[in-house]
C-alpha cells in the first residue's frame, strides 16, 4: 500500500503520518552553525556576489513582461489544483506513462526509494573489472534528498554527477548549499584547486570559467559514451501525457536523458502539472526566476520509450517522503507548491549571510526553512530551529513565481514548534510576553505605560541601550534597543494638536 498524497481525513492526526528521511533532517541546529559560517569573510564574499548577479539578472528578465503577475497567479492555481486533487493527477500520470512503456516504482520513503534504484541499477549496469557498478546522473534535490549517492556507494554503484556545480562538489567531497547552484560557496580559485587535485588527466589549469568547463567536459565524455545506466529527477510530470521533463542550461542533462539503455528517474509526487498546456506558464516562471534567464537553454520531455531511440528501459520512482505529510499541513501545504527556482534564496538576507550549509538540510535558505521541517513534522524530529531562520522581511514572498507565502508558513511552524517542543511550565519569557500581551491590548493601558518613558529616557542618558539583565538579556545579547525617545508618540501628537490650536485662535 503506497501513500498516494492523500489529503488528510479529518479524523486523522498529522503526526500520524510517516515524516521523511535522509537529508532534510537538520544534523546540527541552525543557530550553531550559523555563528561558524557567519565568520567565514571568504564564504560571504563568494556567496554575496553570486547572489547578487543572480538577483539583478532576474530583475532585469522579469521587468520585461507585462503580465508576470497574471503569470504567477496563473502558476500558483495551477499547482493549487493540483494538490487538491493529487491522488486523481497520480492515478492519471501513473496509466499514461505505462501506456508509453515506462514502469513506475512508488516509494514511500527515503530507504525505500534507495532499494528500487539499487536493485534497477544492479538488474541493468554490469559490473566493471574494478568489481563495482557505475551509473551517470543529472542534478536531481530528490535524489541529494535520500542520500542516493551515499547509498549507492555503499552497495559498490559509482555515481558520476554530470552538472558542472554538482560535480565540483561531489570532486571536492563537499555538499551542495544552494538547490541551482550548488558549488556557490565556491569561487574560481577553489574550482580550479579541486579540479587540478581530483582530474589526473586534466594538466594545468587556469581560473578561466571556459577552461575549466571544458576539463570538466573532457573528464565526463567517456563516461556518457560507455555508461549504461543513467539516474535523473524531474522538473515536471505531465497527468495527462505521462510525460516527464527536465530543464537544464548545459546539456549535460540531455545526454544523460538520452544516450545510456537505462533511465531511472527519482520525482517527488508533488512535481505533476495537469496538463502540457500549463508548460506554458511554467516554462515562462522557472528560468525568469531560477537563472535570470528568459529560456533556458536545454529543455528535454520524455513520454514513456521510443522503439530505436533513447533509453529502453525507462523507471520512474514516486517519491513521498513526507509530502502526504505535509499536504495534511492547511496552513503549510503550498510549500509543495515550490518549482525549486531558487529565487527566495538569492533575495534572503539570512541566507546571504550564512550560506546553505548553515540550515544542514538539502533545501536551504526560506523554503528550505519551511519544506524541511514540513517533510519531517517539527514535532518529532529535527529542524526545529529552522522555521526561525528568517528575518520575515518579506522578500521571499515577493519574488516566488509561484507566490507561497513563505512568512506566513514559518510563523505557523514556529507556533506549531512551541506548541510540540517548548514545556507546559510557564518561563519567564512566556510571563514577560503575557505581560506585554496585556498592556499592549488595550489603549489605556498603553498611554498609562508610555507615561514612563520620560524617566526612562533619563535613566539611559538618551543612548541605545546595548545590555540589559536577566532575561532581558537574552534581547540585547543578538540586537540593540535603540534609544529611548524623551517624548511618546501621544505626548507628541497632543503638543502638535494643542500648536495647532493655538495658531487657529492667533488668526
Ligand atoms: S519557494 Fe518559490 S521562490 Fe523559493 S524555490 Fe520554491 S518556487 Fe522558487
Amino acid at each position: 500500500m503506497t501513500f498516494l498524497g492523500m489529503p488528510l481525513l479529518p479524523s486523522k492526526r498529522r503526526s500520524d503520518l510517516p515524516g521523511g528521511q535522509g537529508n532534510i533532517i537538520e544534523a546540527e541546529a541552525f543557530p550553531e552553525v550559523s555563528h561558524e559560517h557567519l565568520s567565514n569573510q571568504q564564504l560571504r564574499n563568494n556567496i554575496g556576489h553570486a547572489t547578487s548577479t543572480i538577483r539583478s539578472k532576474r530583475a532585469e528578465v522579469v521587468s520585461e513582461l507585462d503580465d508576470w503577475e497574471a503569470l504567477r497567479d496563473a502558476g500558483e492555481a495551477t499547482k493549487n489544483e493540483v494538490m487538491a486533487n493529487l491522488p486523481e493527477y497520480l492515478a492519471q500520470f501513473e496509466e499514461a506513462f505505462t501506456a508509453a512503456g515506462g514502469i513506475i516504482h512508488w516509494a514511500r520513503d527515503a530507504d525505500e526509494a534507495n532499494a528500487i534504484v539499487t536493485e534497477l541499477v544492479e538488474d541493468n549496469a554490469p559490473v566493471l573489472e574494478t568489481g563495482r557498478r557505475e551509473v551517470i546522473k543529472v542534478k536531481s534535490m530528490a535524489t541529494q534528498e535520500i542520500g542516493l549517492n551515499e547509498h549507492l556507494e555503499h552497495e559498490g554503484i559509482d555515481a558520476f554527477e554530470t552538472d558542472l556545480a554538482e560535480l565540483i562538489v561531489q570532486l571536492g567531497e563537499d555538499k551542495p548549499s544552494h538547490i541551482l547552484v550548488p558549488a556557490i560557496h565556491r569561487n574560481r580559485d577553489e574550482i580550479r584547486e579541486i579540479f587540478m587535485d581530483k582530474m589526473p588527466d586534466a594538466g594545468e589549469l587556469t581560473n578561466e570559467p571556459a577552461v575549466l568547463a571544458e576539463a570538466a567536459r573532457r573528464h565526463l565524455r567517456h563516461k556518457f559514451l560507455t555508461t549504461k545506466v543513467a539516474i535523473s529527477g524531474a522538473n515536471f510530470g505531465i497527468a495527462e501525457t505521462g510525460t516527464l521533463g527536465v530543464v537544464e542550461s548545459e546539456g549535460n542533462g540531455r545526454m544523460c536523458l538520452t544516450l545510456p539503455e537505462t533511465l531511472i528517474t527519482v520525482m517527488g509526487i508533488e512535481k505533476l502539472l495537469p496538463r502540457f498546456a500549463d508548460l506554458e506558464v511554467f516554462l515562462q516562471l522557472l528560468p525568469r526566476s531560477s537563472t535570470g534567464e528568459r529560456m533556458n537553454p536545454y529543455t528535454s520531455f520524455w513520454t514513456g520509450k521510443s522503439e530505436g531511440d533513447g533509453p529502453q528501459n525507462v523507471h520512474l520512482v514516486l517519491l513521498d517522503n513526507g509530502r502526504t505529510r505535509a499536504l495534511a499541513d492547511e496552513h503549510g501545504r503550498t510549500a509543495l507548491n515550490c518549482i525549486r527556482c531558487s529565487a527566495c534564496m538569492n533575495v534572503c538576507p539570512v541566507y546571504e549571510r550564512t550560506g546553505g550549509h548553515a540550515y544542514g538540510s538539502t533545501y536551504p535558505g526560506p523554503i528550505g526553512a519551511i519544506l524541511s521541517p514540513l517533510l519531517t513534522g517539527v514535532e518529532e524530529q529535527g529542524n526545529g530551529s529552522l522555521p526561525y531562520a528568517s528575518s520575515l522581511c518579506g522578500a521571499c514572498y515577493d519574488v516566488c513565481p509561484v507566490k507561497i507565502n513563505i512568512p506566513e508558513i514559518l510563523v505557523h511552524l514556529r507556533n506549531e514548534d512551541v506548541k510540540a517542543n517548548h514545556s507546559p511550565v510557564s518561563s519567564q519569557l512566556d510571563a514577560a510576553l503575557t505581560g506585554a500581551s496585556w498592556m499592549m491590548g488595550d489603549g489605556k493601558r498603553m498611554a498609562a505605560a508610555e507615561k514612563g518613558l520620560p524617566l526612562a529616557h533619563k535613566v539611559t542618558g538618551g543612548e541605545q541601550i546595548n545590555a540589559l539583565p536577566g532575561i532581558a538579556g537574552a534581547w540585547t545579547s543578538s540586537r540593540d534597543i535603540p534609544a529611548l525617545p524623551e517624548k511618546s508618540f501621544r505626548q507628541l501628537w497632543a503638543e502638535e494638536e494643542a500648536n495647532d490650536r493655538d495658531e487657529e485662535g492667533q488668526r
